[in-house]
Formats: structure tokens, C-alpha cells, sequence
């Protein structure tokens, strides 16, 4: 086996490179560390928690449960603040939420003109191309050719609201149920519920 290199013997510093806001990020976190503002473990507990346990399937769950159980829809629909926090999903970001259900006559999109507000305690932390100035201006500005680019080309005669988040209030589309999906558990319906579709930038797959 030949390296390609003379240095086998090195430490893999040079693997950590940073980029120019991660160098910002470490060296607020250091700064406040120093200061005794900030315990950096709790910043790694938080870190860690949207890496692994917080996400688009709590969403997903949510969809899904809404779709199997009427009572619970109902609610989600007047408060799906107290709704969404019956299934352990409360939090950051996730303070007020307000469901926006997608209907044969009205298809959802959520956009944060401003910045990047986004449900983080049922979606996890957004998509890149949420927090790009090319999606916030043209969500607004041209819904149907924005849903085109991700695929989505729905009837003519098909509504869009797109709905601005604040930092005060965040939304979760509630796709519609695909057809086909009768019998079907609420973990395997679950299963056909994409974050993008709790955007409005997608629907609910089909099982196949
Ligand atoms: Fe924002």
C-alpha cells in the first residue's frame, strides 16, 4: 500500500480547517466558555439532540397521526401547539405552531421571507435551500414555478397559500393522505411523510 503523501505520521490536524463562520461560531463559543457564559457541553447536548432524536419524523408522526385519528386533526386544527406537545414534541422554535392542512382545493407552502424561522421541534433544523434568499423572495412571488422546480406541478385550478413564519409562529403542512394508503399503520403511513412535504414542497409519497 503506497501513500500518496510523505507524512503518514501526521495528526490529521490539517483536517480541521474551518470555514470562515465556523471559525466565527468556535470562536464565540470560546469567547463565552471563557467568560463563564456557556457550558460547552450543553451546547454538544443540544447539537446532539437535533442530530439524532429531533427531526422531520417527529412531523411525520404528527401527519400521520392526524391522518388515522379525526379527533386528533380537529385538534391540531384549533391547537396545534397543545396538539403537537401531546406527542412529546415542545421546545425551541416549536412554541406556537399552527397546522395548515393541504385539501383538494388548497395546497400549503411555508416560507420565512425574513431570515429562517422554521418548526424545529417537529422538523429538526432546515434544509439549506430554506434559508436561501432565492426561495424566501420566489416562494412568494411565484408559488407554482417554485413547486415546478421541486417537482411539484399541481392541478391549474389549485390554490396556493403560502404562509411567512415569524419568530412568533411556526407552520406544519399537513399533506394530503395519499390514495392508496388505507390499512396502513400509523408508522408505515408515517413512513410516507417527507419533511419537504411538510413544507409544502412536496407531497405525501404513495406506499409502494
Ligand atoms: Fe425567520
Amino acid at each position: 500500500m503506497t501513500h500518496d503523501h510523505d507524512d503518514h505520521d501526521h495528526d490529521h490536524d490539517h483536517d480541521n480547517r474551518y470555514t470562515d463562520m465556523q471559525a466565527r461560531v468556535k470562536a464565540l463559543e470560546t469567547v463565552l466558555t471563557e467568560k463563564g457564559l456557556l457550558d460547552p457541553a450543553a451546547i454538544d447536548a443540544i447539537v446532539e439532540a437535533y442530530e439524532t432524536r429531533i427531526g422531520p419524523r417527529n412531523g411525520a408522526h404528527v401527519v400521520a397521526r392526524a391522518w388515522t385519528d379525526p379527533a386528533f386533526a380537529d385538534w391540531l386544527k384549533r391547537d396545534a401547539t397543545a396538539a403537537i406537545a401531546s406527542l412529546g414534541y415542545a421546545g425551541r422554535q416549536g412554541e406556537h405552531m399552527r397546522a395548515v392542512f393541504n385539501t383538494p382545493d388548497t395546497h400549503n407552502l411555508v416560507v420565512c421571507t425574513l431570515c429562517s424561522c422554521y418548526p424545529w421541534s417537529v422538523l429538526g433544523l432546515p434544509p439549506v435551500w430554506y434559508k436561501a434568499p432565492a426561495y424566501r423572495s420566489r416562494a412568494v412571488i411565484d408559488p407554482r414555478g417554485v413547486l415546478a422546480e421541486f417537482g411539484v406541478t399541481l392541478p391549474a385550478d389549485k390554490k396556493i397559500r403560502v404562509w411567512d413564519s415569524t419568530a412568533e409562529l411556526r407552520y406544519l403542512v399537513i399533506p394530503e393522505r395519499p390514495p392508496g394508503a388505507n390499512g396502513l399503520s400509523e408508522a408505515d403511513l408515517a413512513k410516507l411523510v417527507s419533511r419537504d412535504s411538510m413544507i409544502g414542497a412536496s407531497i405525501a409519497g404513495a406506499p409502494t
